[in-house]
């Protein structure tokens, strides 16, 4: 059944008309008046709706059950995440959505090859689409959360995660799997890595660093391999 994030508030047996972007995008599929569509709005619910209008500029929508979605990992994965080049920037936050990731911070890092301010707001919302779309397509009913670029000092210091970890390729280092943990945070380098210095901070911060083998990966690819691990180790991915 095709899904659709729409932020409206949904209540069973109402009526709703849908925002124009979604009605372009329902138009693509070519949907019938009998086919029923199944709606979120992030608050952990799907709504399954049948149409009342199905028209090229017109979609209404009576709401008629609502089901809760439960496959949000047990694990709260912070995903402290160094700005890269924009392709490789969106499939981290295209995979981070899938992989079940809590909450995405874009970070300035040393190495980061930083945008204009003025380009920040155009930034977050493409960024906020490609979470949309990928929460669409994988089920996930609750919007990861995406906060404004930080500087990497502020990342840093700002965290209370118990298990905090800085991927590194040259500062060995490996996880210690422990039964129980409910949320840990990763941090992940710019295509030019992390100054010596960064990682020392981080370090004092309580970050312990994490060596995927003895290769260099690209950092899109650490990003996905890290979380990934830690769902394996600690998440739903047992
Ligand atoms: N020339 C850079 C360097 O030597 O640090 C390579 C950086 S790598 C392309 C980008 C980021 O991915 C790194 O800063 C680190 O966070 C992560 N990374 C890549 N390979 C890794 C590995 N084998 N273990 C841990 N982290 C890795």
């Amino acid at each position: 059944m095709p899904r659709f994030y729409v932020d409206l508030p949904f209540v069973v047996d109402s009526e709703i008309n849908l925002p124009d972007e979604v009605v372009r995008h329902i138009n693509v599929l070519r949907l019938r008046l009998s086919d029923q569509i199944s709606l979120f709005n992030g608050d952990g619910h799907d709504y399954i709706a049948e149409f009342i209008v199905l028209e090229r500029r017109k979609i209404s929508l009576r709401i008629i059950s609502i089901k809760l979605v439960q496959n949000e990992s047990k694990l709260d994965i912070i995903l402290l995440m160094s700005i890269i080049a924009s392709d490789k920037f969106d499939l981290v936050v295209q995979k981070a959505v899938e992989l079940g990731v809590t909450k995405l911070i874009p970070v300035y890092a040393q190495n980061t090859q930083r945008f204009k301010s003025d380009k920040l707001a155009s930034r977050m919302e493409h960024w906020r689409r490609i979470i949309i779309s990928a929460s669409e397509q994988s089920g996930r009913a609750i919007l990861m959360e995406l906060l404004e670029p930080l500087e990497f000092d502020q990342a840093i210091k700002n965290n209370s995660s118990p298990v905090k970890l800085i991927l590194s390729p040259h500062h060995a280092g490996n996880l210690v799997v422990s039964d129980v943990l409910d949320s840990a945070t990763l941090l992940v380098g710019p295509e030019g890595g992390f100054s010596p210095a960064e990682v020392e901070l981080a370090n004092q911060y309580g970050f312990e660093s994490w060596q995927l083998g003895f290769r260099i990966l690209r950092a899109e690819t650490a990003a996905v391999a890290g979380v990934t691990l830690l769902q394996a180790y600690f998440g739903d991915f047992a």
